[in-house]
Order: structure tokens, then sequence, then C-alpha cells
């Protein structure tokens, strides 16, 4: 167990997430199934953000279903 919680910088401010719960990145087409995917998979509603709102590090900023140039990040923000 580590007690480093995971960080993301959502514009412009360090905000902790659920690490047990993924990022994900949807173009507009695919922003319904990403949803509904987060719902099922991990029984909660996930944060979304702007692409540009989000420093996604070493994640592709593109479609995690298609591959497009990504519109949308899905993710947990803590105590949101
Ligand atoms: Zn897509």
């Amino acid at each position: 167990m580590t007690n480093k919680v995971k960080t993301i910088v959502i514009q412009g401010k360090e905000t902790p997430i659920h690490e047990e719960h993924p990022i994900r990145v949807s173009c507009m087409e695919h922003i319904d199934v990403e949803l509904d995917d987060y719902v099922n998979y991990h029984d909660v509603a996930p944060d979304t953000f702007a692409i540009g709102d989000v420093e996604l590090g070493e994640i592709a900023s593109t479609c995690m279903e298609c591959g497009q140039p990504g519109k949308v990040v899905l993710l947990h923000v803590k105590g949101m």
C-alpha cells in the first residue's frame, strides 16, 4: 500500500483522481459509448473535461475507440 495520491493537472490545477478508475480519451462520436462503458465497468459516472483542459502526459490524446483526435477526457476526480 502506498499513500501516494494520483493527481492530474486540470485547468492548470493539480487535481487528485481515483487511480482505480481509468483516464479515457474520446472523440465526440464515441463519447456516449465511453460514458456508458465507464458506468457499466466501473460503476461510477465519470467527470468529463475538454481535451485542452487536461495535461495528459504520456497518455495519447486520440480517441481510445477509433484513434481519431480526442475531444473529451473522462476520469474520476476525488471529492467531486
Ligand atoms: Zn472515436
